[in-house]
């Protein structure tokens, strides 16, 4: 199986790479945020804990996402891996994700990694705000705080990766259809 995880801070377009990259890699896409979501809408209780951390631009615990990312895991057995969104984002969840690989004999395969800057994120957000209606995009003190979130809790990822050789960057700031295409000429080069 592979692991693939795409990377970089919110808005930077990896939910909406994800979707035709997973249809054409054969990959089961998990996006931690939709799931979340989905919690959320349904009104369960990992959904009514989750929120309010969710609406204030912080992280849910570990073992939350990670009990999602195992059950996940645990399901779906007819593709040809998983294309991980939004998971791990911190070290502990990377490491715990490296556990979880390891007792399967499996390894993360390859990081992609989109990288844009603030201000970039800040417009997309703002844009998709008005597209979406996602709680967590309304507020620019919310924004503001996933923001910060990303650059003290998920950023350190990228040396995490770097140190394994498994962190791959790619050009994101082009059109969906240009970064999609960067994005296929790299995992084909690393399959
Ligand atoms: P974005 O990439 O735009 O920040 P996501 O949909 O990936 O949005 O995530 C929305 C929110 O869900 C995050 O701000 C965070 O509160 C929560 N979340 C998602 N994934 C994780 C995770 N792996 N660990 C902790 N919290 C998470």
């Amino acid at each position: 199986m592979k692991y693939y995880i795409i990377f970089g801070p919110p808005g930077a377009g990896k939910g909406t790479q994800a979707a035709p990259l997973a249809e054409r890699y054969n990959l089961k896409h998990i996006s931690t945020g939709e799931l979340l979501r989905n919690e959320i809408a349904e009104g369960t209780e990992l959904g009514k804990k989750a929120k309010a951390l969710i609406d204030s631009g912080s992280l849910v615990p570990d073992d939350v996402v990670e009990g999602m990312i195992a059950q996940a895991f645990g399901k779906y057995k007819d593709v040809d891996g998983f294309l991980l969104d939004g998971f791990p984002r911190t070290i502990s969840q990377a490491m715990d994700l490296d556990e979880m690989l390891e007792a399967r004999d499996e390894e993360v395969s390859g990081v992609i990694s989109l990288m844009i800057p603030d201000e970039v994120v800040k417009e997309r957000i703002a844009h998709r705000a008005l597209l979406e209606g996602r709680a967590d995009d309304a507020r620019d003190e919310v924004v503001n705080n996933r923001i910060l979130t990303y650059h003290r809790q998920t950023e350190p990822l990228i040396d995490y990766y770097k140190d394994r050789q498994k962190y791959h960057e790619v050009d994101s700031l082009g059109t969906i259809a240009q970064v999609g295409e960067n994005i296929r000429n790299l995992m084909d080069s690393l399959a």
